[in-house]
């Protein structure tokens, strides 16, 4: 939002955005993991490392700041406050200055020397390459399970494009896809889809996933679901149409009532005074589907809402000076 992006040409060539939410305990790793990095690249390309501080309440700004005014490719942008993992690299993206941009996480489940293949890819032509997990150590079967059952979710109901499965936020972006995504004005930004959705020329590279380094998941469970929430209702209004199928399925049981009433009514001459059960079920099944679909378009009406304020992603309160201005 804040730089000009489309007229401005890349002034380094390889950027490294990093999201940082209250990563203190493991910045001065991650760190040491970077310079080693720095040093490889540096042979051959120039780097900047970009962190953003999702409004950390812990001492990562400090630590960012020490670490910027002792490695001049390294800088900072601390947000105003918490804006969300996903918003906090919209911001690192809109900021970076790279021929190719990388982001990863902080607590280095992301190993950095992986990024080394990924450039060796892109220098082959590739717009966009995904990291694609062959094993997630150190999670929990939770965190497993709920992945795996999201990522089955959302490959039914993608509307348009999709990155490959268990690919996360660890990516390379060329210029031309990084203008492409920061072109992309939605709020509720599920950069995976979007990426997805952009399409140019992608390429893989497999890496195993480590256990986290330090500190715990700035992912709750309630973050999570949000976070799906996001996915699945950004990417497809499929769900939209889920109404037809339930009005549907509740309404079978109660034709075959009908019939079954009528049949004895015509052929047995039973007689017809019977009534409560059926009525409760049919206001407790026909209400439930009413709530539930109208909570659903409330999710859709409320980020039309959202888009339509059109406020600032982001606000940025301060920010380390890059080497060169
Ligand atoms: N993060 C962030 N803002 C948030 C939550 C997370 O910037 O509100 C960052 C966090 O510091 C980390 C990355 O996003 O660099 C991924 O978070 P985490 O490792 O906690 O997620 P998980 O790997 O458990 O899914
Ligand atoms: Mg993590």
């Amino acid at each position: 939002m804040t730089e000009d992006h489309d007229t401005e040409l890349p002034a380094v060539d390889v950027s490294y955005v990093i999201p940082i939410y209250d990563e203190a305990d493991g910045l001065p790793d991650l760190v040491a993991a970077l310079e080693e990095l720095l040093d490889e690249l540096s042979a051959e390309y120039s780097v900047e490392v970009l962190f953003v501080d999702d409004g950390s309440r812990d001492d990562s700004w400090r630590l960012i700041v020490e670490a910027a005014d002792r490695l001049p490719q390294l800088a900072g942008v601390r947000l105003s406050r918490n804006f969300g993992h996903q918003v906090a690299l919209t911001c690192g993206y809109q900021l970076a200055r790279g021929r190719a941009v990388i982001s990863m996480d902080a607590d280095l489940q992301d190993p950095p020397e992986v990024s080394l293949r990924m450039i060796e890819e892109w220098e082959n032509g590739a717009d966009i390459v995904y990291a694609v997990r062959t094993a997630r150590r150190g999670e929990t079967w939770f965190k497993r399970a709920t992945a795996s059952a999201f990522y089955w979710l959302i490959e039914r109901l993608r509307g348009t494009g999709s990155a490959p499965r268990n690919s996360a936020d660890f990516r390379l972006l060329s210029h031309r896809a990084l203008i492409a995504l920061n072109a992309l004005p939605e709020r509720h930004r599920y950069i995976r889809g979007l990426v997805g959705w952009i399409g140019l020329h992608t390429a893989t590279v497999h890496y195993e996933r480590q256990p986290r380094r330090a500190g715990s998941t700035k992912y709750p469970l309630l973050k999570m679901l949000r976070f799906a929430t996001d996915a699945i209702v950004s990417m497809s209004s499929r769900p939209l149409r889920l109404a037809y199928v339930m009005a549907l399925l509740a309404s079978l049981p109660f034709l075959g009532y009908l019939g079954y009433n009528l049949v004895q009514w015509l052929f047995f001459d039973v007689e017809m005074v019977r009534g409560w059960p059926s009525l409760i079920l049919s206001v407790i099944t026909f209400g439930t589907c009413i709530l539930l679909f109208m909570g659903l378009l409330g999710e859709y009406v409320g980020r039309i809402y959202d888009e339509v304020k059109g406020r600032p992603l982001y606000l940025i309160s301060e920010r380390t000076s890059w080497d060169d201005d």
